[in-house]
């Protein structure tokens, strides 16, 4: 075991590759369905929203993918980030256990987004795409693309979840310094915004509506595509840089994680530190226990059923296989705004449904105090979502204690929290809402989950 706390890839070593764990799956994935038709999808079926080269990345079955040039390039302004061993944490737990995370808030939006938006931005440029709109809940992804396209040269318009957009003013004055465009969503700028609002004229708005929104401009605009923060195959790829640093600095710590834990909204911050374990996993070489951590208020893996599912509120989008709390299901505004999904990556629902994660759902507040036990050691103030993972290392190394066990967990602190701390606010004054999870909603929702075969 080394000595040291803080672990860097010299910029020559940063990882030239991602890695596809679809390579190594052992059960084939479910493809994408036509929502018309029932049938799989093909490339043609997606060219509307996304170039060419993103689209066969989706379904590529290179185990690696040579990250491009211009990508590495913007990579390098922060890339490594640093992987650090949390002996404070530790201490304050006293717990045998070996603490590692893996701080993807040094990049320069303060989340692990850009590894992707740079990536999407660059393959849209190559394309001759001038104009990419997209979606963002928490704000982290709309400020991501943002920069990325001022990094390439394209204009960015985002539609932002409502609750959000009233939350977090400085969220919007970074993504329009970045030069991108933000509007609330539900909005009037949209057929499905005008009909939400319709129904509803005081939405909260959900990610579900706010890709409906973005992907309708795309679809009726030329010059114009479409990018999703997660879910996707080719964006669970991007993020693989982080798990493929990670095993080099693990090796430098002189150490191997025997859990590895991340928050999921999507699953492709979890999915970019852990497949590259899994994938040694899969391989015979080493094994790992994953663990994806959720909220209660919007629980798709650990309440959520493993079905055929639209990704949208329009139900247009194409039907993905995945954990699903159906696409109707409205969670309630609580601060995680980036994990508010009612869907998962049919990726990592692939992987819990075939018993290779395990899936956990926690509340905002218990999150939110093992926040702040971190940030009064560590020193970094946690982004609300990345207290999920958080929390899910802390009870790990609390078991650890209770049988005198020393094991390496190795978890993903996927955000800083500096432009969201209305949820740290409203936990010390005592107005943090309660988690709700409205069951008769869920139910109502669930039923409007297609029936395919
Ligand atoms: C977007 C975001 C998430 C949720 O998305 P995943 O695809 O599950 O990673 C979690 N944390 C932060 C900080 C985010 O920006």
């Amino acid at each position: 075991m080394s000595e040291d706390s803080k672990f860097f890839l010299k910029d020559s070593d940063v990882p030239k590759q991602w890695y596809n764990l679809g390579a190594d799956l052992k059960e084939p994935m479910s493809p994408p369905l036509n929502p018309g038709t029932k049938q799989p999808i093909g490339p043609d079926d997606l060219a509307p929203l996304f170039p060419m080269e993103l689209i066969m990345q989706e379904v590529t079955q290179e185990r690696y993918i040579d990250i491009p040039g211009p990508v590495l390039e913007a990579y390098s302004r922060w890339r490594s980030t640093p992987l650090v061993r949390a002996r404070a944490l530790e201490k304050a737990l006293d717990t045998p256990a070996r603490i590692y995370y893996k701080y993807e808030g040094a990049s320069p939006s303060g989340s692990h987004k850009p590894n992707t938006a740079l990536a999407q931005a660059f393959y849209n440029k190559e394309a001759g795409v001038k104009k990419i709109a997209t979606e963002t809940g928490a704000g982290q992804w709309g400020t991501a693309l943002s920069y990325a396209g001022a990094v390439f040269g394209i204009e960015i318009k985002v539609f932002m979840v409502r609750v959000s957009y009233d939350q977090k003013p400085y969220r919007r004055a970074i993504i329009e310094s970045y030069g991108g465009s933000v509007v609330a969503s539900p909005s009037n700028e949209t057929n499905s915004g005008r009909a939400i609002l319709e129904k509803d004229p005081n939405s909260s708005g959900s990610l579900g509506i706010a890709i409906s929104e973005a992907a309708e401009v795309a679809a009726t605009n030329d010059d114009t595509k479409y990018a999703l923060g997660s879910v996707l195959n080719h964006v669970l790829m991007h993020q693989s840089i982080i798990g493929q640093e990670a095993l080099l600095q693990m090796e430098m710590a002189n150490d191997y994680p025997d859990i590895v834990i991340g928050c999921t909204g999507g699953g492709s911050n979890f999915s970019g530190l852990c497949n590259p374990f899994l994938g040694k996993k899969f391989r015979g070489e080493q094994d790992v226990h994953a663990i994806a951590v959720e909220p209660s208020s919007c629980p798709s893996l650990t309440k959520g059923k493993y079905s055929y599912d639209f990704g949208d509120t329009l139900k247009s989008a194409p039907l993905l296989k995945m954990h699903t709390l159906g696409s109707d299901f409205m969670p309630s505004p609580t601060h995680v705004g980036g994990l508010r999904y009612h869907g998962m990556s049919p990726m990592l629902s692939h992987l819990v449904h075939n018993g290779h994660m395990e899936p956990r759902a926690y509340g905002q507040k218990e999150c939110l105090e093992a926040g702040i036990q971190f940030a009064r050691t560590e020193g970094i103030m946690p982004a609300p979502e990345a207290t999920h993972a958080i929390k899910g290392a802390v009870d790990e190394a609390l078991k650890c204690k209770a049988e005198g066990k020393s094991k390496a967990i190795l978890f993903n602190l996927c955000g800083h929290g500096h432009f969201d701390m209305q949820a740290y606010m409203d936990y010390f004054s005592g107005n943090l809402a309660e988690d709700k999870f409205d069951t008769e909603a869920f139910e109502e929702s669930m039923a409007s989950i297609p029936a395919v075969n």
